[in-house]
């Protein structure tokens, strides 16, 4: 929960950011210190909860072992703890000492004398209090157990005086009671063994009974158990008084742990990965040198395959770099992955993370915006397009200059024109009103001529060669402008009907070819937004097309007789029907 917290939170401080990393790199230092602190804490729980639901009395004895676990765990953990290389570490060895916190160590010594190892969940189970801890308790115990044995003797007499093995039993509806076969029950129901067996039940296969000492015994034992379990309870409430008397020193407690944890465990994570350590300042620069996507790399690397590293340079100033990037590339070359990747870095940078990458350095970012993915939110009423309008405009509304802002593809759920010219437009914008740093991916090849007329604009691009008819990515991110899209060569790697497929490259074929009036490198142009102009031009061509529409002209509807029609109907049915 505090990971996710930090996450979902990112520092804007810079001090608070490197105080993180502080205690980050320390641990990352020290295997043996990550590797006790790790063995510690996984022999405890979650104390806020258990805190919590204690103080809801909807708690149990398993949960005061949780606090004493921590509470030890914390206390022992100050020694591994890595010292005067953090103050966030120094601050959580003093805060974690329990000799600093005298209603925190009493509460520990209190409970570890009164628990075991084991606990039940629930007080009303019982015997979770150590013996000799309590003399009312230990007292209520022995008596107890005493009316236990003191039955087992019974059973021994019982037994020889009626000269047959018999068994004492327990059940919660009679208590303790005399089992005897039905072939036994005869005896025992027959004089003289009747004046002392009282007959209770007769089941099919057994017949029990009780004497007057069994009465006895059994109310005993039963009062005893019932003090035994109430001195329990009583304790148990005692030892929630004391929780709840201190559960804000507890929680604060459990929220210091929970923070070495976190370190602790995004050290680990960087040494595991190689992650390195993000140098933040108030620049505007975002500089990642071979920078990796932690998500998409793990999943790769589980089935044997490895992540291209790529760099990424921005600056909002202009002055180190671009502003504004445009990615393009084929479809399944990577853009995606490295616009996430960068936005990720910037945001595990500012969480105090170490970045899976060789180096980074982050102007700080004051909010990450993104515009990716194509999600319908219909049940909002909201079209594909309507979402990414609205996400955009956000964007284009808040951005401020330290801003980071990732643009997956904009303007793809309209016609072509239209979603271009709002792409060229939102570009300009974030460039020259917002001066966002931005990386913004697109298919629209026209946009990369922006970068010749704005100031702090830059192409990269995602790669591909057509190798054997296949197609191999390259994953690497280049400065320049991509020339073409591949799309047809990913929908055949999808499976698209090979018919589907070279249909699609003649369609392509035409349209690259165009009239001319056109820019050739629509080459992802929706069809349907496909212009006729093709096959308009060919009617002027072709000579059978001609003479339809010469036949057609000749025909005057005004002037013709039924009979005459439909005979011209036939005729043009006939003379043009395979057309
Ligand atoms: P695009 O957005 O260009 O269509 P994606 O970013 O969705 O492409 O990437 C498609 C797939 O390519 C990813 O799911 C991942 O498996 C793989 N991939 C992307 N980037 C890399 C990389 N840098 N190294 C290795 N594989 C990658
Ligand atoms: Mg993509």
């Amino acid at each position: 929960r505090m990971l996710a917290a930090w996450l979902a939170r990112p520092l804007l401080d810079i001090d608070a950011i490197n105080a993180r990393l502080d205690g980050v790199a320390a641990l990352l230092d020290d295997a043996p210190a990550r590797n006790m602190i790790a063995d510690r804490l996984a022999g405890t729980g979650d104390m806020e909860r258990a805190v919590s639901r204690l103080q809801l009395d909807r708690g149990g004895p398993r949960d005061l072992l949780t606090i004493v676990a921590c509470l030890k765990a914390g206390d022992t953990l100050v020694a591994d703890l890595p010292s005067g290389r953090s103050a966030l570490l120094d601050e959580a060895s003093r805060h974690l000492g329990l000799s600093s916190s005298p209603a925190l160590a009493e509460l520990a010594i209190h409970l570890h004398a009164m628990l075991g190892t084991e606990a039940p969940i629930l007080a009303r189970d019982g015997g979770f209090v150590r013996a000799g801890f309590d003399a009312t308790l230990d007292d209520a115990i022995a008596l107890r157990d005493d009316a236990r044995r003191l039955i087992a003797a019974l059973q021994a007499s019982v037994s020889e005086a009626a000269g047959l093995p018999l068994k004492v039993r327990h059940n919660g509806v009679f208590g303790f009671f005399i089992e005897a076969t039905p072939k036994q029950a005869e005896a025992l129901l027959a004089p003289p063994l009747n004046q002392r067996f009282i007959h209770r039940q007769t089941l099919a296969s057994a017949v029990r009974f009780t004497t007057p000492e069994l009465i006895d015994l059994d109310a005993r034992t039963a009062r005893a158990a019932e003090t035994a379990l109430a001195r329990e309870l009583e304790l148990f409430a005692q030892a929630c008084a004391m929780v709840a008397d201190v559960a804000d020193p507890l929680r604060s407690y459990a929220a210091t742990l929970a923070s070495v944890d976190v370190l602790t465990g995004l050290a680990s994570h960087a040494s595991q990965t190689g992650a390195v350590r993000p140098v933040v300042d108030d620049s505007t620069t975002l500089s990642i040198t071979a920078g990796r996507h932690p998500v998409v790399e793990a999943a790769l690397r589980k089935s044997g395959e490895a992540f291209t590293a790529n760099d990424c340079l921005l600056d909002g100033d202009g002055s180190q770099g671009a502003r504004l990037t445009f990615v393009t590339g084929p479809n399944m070359a990577g853009k995606s992955t490295w616009l996430r990747q960068c936005a990720l870095l910037a945001i595990l940078a500012q969480t105090g993370a170490f970045v899976p990458a060789a180096a980074m350095r982050l102007g700080l970012v004051d909010r990450v915006f993104s515009r990716v993915g194509a999600s319908d939110d219909l049940a909002r009423g909201q079209s594909t397009f309507m979402v990414e309008m609205v996400e955009t405009a956000a964007i284009l509304n808040r951005a401020g200059p330290r801003a980071l802002v990732i643009l997956d593809e904009i303007g793809r759920g309209t016609a072509t024109y239209d979603g271009l010219a709002i792409a060229w437009a939102v570009a300009e914008h974030l460039h020259d009103v917002n001066r966002s740093r931005a990386l913004f991916a697109t298919h629209y090849h026209e946009l990369t001529a922006l970068a010749g007329t704005l100031n702090a604009c830059s192409n990269v691009s995602l790669s591909a060669r057509e190798w054997e008819g296949d197609l191999i990515f390259l994953r690497e991110v280049q400065a320049g402008a991509a020339d073409r899209s591949y799309g047809v060569q990913v929908a055949q790697l999808a499976g698209l009907p090979a018919a589907a497929v070279s249909r699609a490259r003649e369609v392509l074929t035409r349209l690259e070819t165009g009239d001319g009036a056109r820019p050739g490198t629509l080459d992802d142009l929706p069809l349907f937004a496909a212009p006729t102009a093709p096959s308009h031009q060919s009617s002027r061509t072709d000579p059978r097309l001609q003479a339809l529409a010469q036949a057609v002209r000749q025909l005057d509807p005004d002037s013709i007789a039924p009979r005459d029609a439909l005979d011209a109907l036939y005729a043009l049915k006939r003379e043009f029907g395979d057309l």
